[in-house]
């Protein structure tokens, strides 16, 4: 990455070259790396060999990045076709629901496919930052949406755990269950996380428009005020009015110096099924589709307006059958955000882990002020057994004992605010089931 990004301000071709050569593996030999270490260190072998992510995670995603940069640079087919393997290899079987990636701490490592324990997850915060960056990358080489999707997902959720609400203790594992373990700290011995989380949220507002011949595009939004200008050097400044992540409805305001002929691109969220967009208080011509974006060419003049809303209800989230420790349960999500359930938030409950959630996707939902900073909390119907598991045997025979249940009222709260009192148990995927009525 540093090399390409050297090119690009040097325009000196040997650094492009290092890169290339770097990227091409024959250093192996020097160095004399094992085959342990190339997978470790995802570097030793030609970047277009590779079929799968694997190794050290952060490595692997930065190695990633930097072979997209030098894509970017070079346009060479076989650096493409490598990057879009590692990309679908990545997000169909190794990635967790909430852009965290590396499901090992022995080698801080990629697991096999659908290997992503909850519990035991690594899930680094430097990995989840380096997957937003290698995504990042991939959306500027294409300008297509499921990178975006993938950047916002990770961005929200195991990129967002990784700090306090404060700002003062870090994540460097994100498992997406705990019994309580000890998760945020003030510092590391290995201190890669705690300024890694800090230069990404400094970074952000790079990462929510882009431009190119087309137009400008929306990646990422928040309320926020953008002043830029087209390749040609058409200054613009567009103006977001907006309660995101918490309510769906966007305003901008699009203000260029002058009359300017151009495309707005909005990313509809592929979770976003039933999105509105209005220009000037009018339904747009063309229907927003999940997962795309929405192109919006006009002649802008100031003060035009554009009013995007999203499809802010709650999903209950379900994984691959493949992935087995996520059977029979699942993941509540709304808008980029992943839940949880923290026990503080259940009295009722003995055990975090007796919860069993019930019914459709028929949540209530209060924003609460006053709760982690301010956030979107979701309740939900849910079952306990009258008697702890506890104090049940370790096996027993299906049948041989019916479990006599009551209800409770389950209370989720955005996962990135997990641990903030306390270290507590937490869980995201919950046991499920449907309940006849
Ligand atoms: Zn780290």
């Amino acid at each position: 990455m540093a090399l390409v990004e050297l090119y690009r301000t040097t325009g000196n071709r040997a650094d492009l070259e290092l890169a290339g050569y770097l990227l091409s593996g024959v250093e192996r030999e020097r160095l004399k790396l094992s085959d342990s270490q190339v997978t470790y260190m995802f570097s030793g072998k030609p970047f277009t060999s590779r079929t799968e992510v694997e190794g050290h995670a952060v490595r692997a995603m930065y190695a990633s990045s930097g072979a997209t940069d030098y894509y970017l640079e070079t346009g060479d087919p076989a650096y493409w076709k490598t990057l879009n393997r590692l990309w679908d290899d990545l997000t169909s079987s190794k990635m967790y629901i909430t852009g965290g990636v590396g499901s090992r701490a022995s080698g801080e490592a990629f697991g096999v496919s659908y290997e992503l324990p909850n519990q035991q997850a690594y899930g680094e915060s430097c990995a989840a930052i380096a997957n937003l960056m290698f995504n990042w990358r991939m959306l500027m080489a294409t300008a297509e949406s499921r990178y975006a999707d993938v950047m916002e997902r990770a961005l929200y959720n195991g990129i967002n755990s990784g700090m306090s609400l404060d700002g003062t203790t870090y994540c460097y594992r994100n498992p997406l269950e705990s019994t309580g373990e000890k998760i945020r700290n003030p510092w590391y011995e290995t201190t890669c996380c705690p300024p890694n989380l800090e230069r990404t949220f400094a970074a952000l507002p790079g990462y929510m428009y882009a431009v190119n011949e087309k137009g400008i595009y929306a990646n990422l939004y928040h309320a926020s005020d953008m002043s830029w200008h087209l390749p040609g050097g058409e200054a613009l400044q567009i103006v977001e009015r907006t309660e995101y992540p918490w309510q769906g409805a966007i305003h901008f305001t699009v203000n260029p110096a002058r009359t300017l002929e151009t495309s707005v691109f909005l990313r509809i969220p592929g979770w976003s099924t039933g999105t509105t967009v209005l220009v000037n208080g009018k339904a747009w011509s063309a229907a927003p589709v999940a997962g795309h974006y929405l192109e919006i060419h006009r002649a802008w003049k100031t003060g035009d307006r554009i009013d995007l809303n999203l499809d802010m209800r709650t999903r209950l989230m379900t994984a691959n059958p493949l992935l087995r420790e996520d059977a029979g349960r699942v993941a509540v999500e709304r808008g980029p955000i992943v839940y949880c359930l923290e026990s503080a938030d259940q009295p009722m409950l003995p055990s975090l882990f007796d919860a069993v959630l019930s019914g459709g996707e028929d949540f209530q939902m209060q924003y609460r002020a006053d709760l982690l900073g301010g956030l979107m909390e979701l309740r939900h119907t849910g079952v306990v057994s009258a008697k702890s598991a506890a104090s049940e045997p370790l096996y027993r025979e299906l049948g041989a004992t019916s479990r006599a249940t009551r209800p409770v009222t389950l209370t989720f709260i955005p996962y990135y605010a997990w641990a903030n009192r306390g270290p507590l148990p937490m869980e995201v995927w919950v046991p499920y089931q449907r309940v006849e009525r």
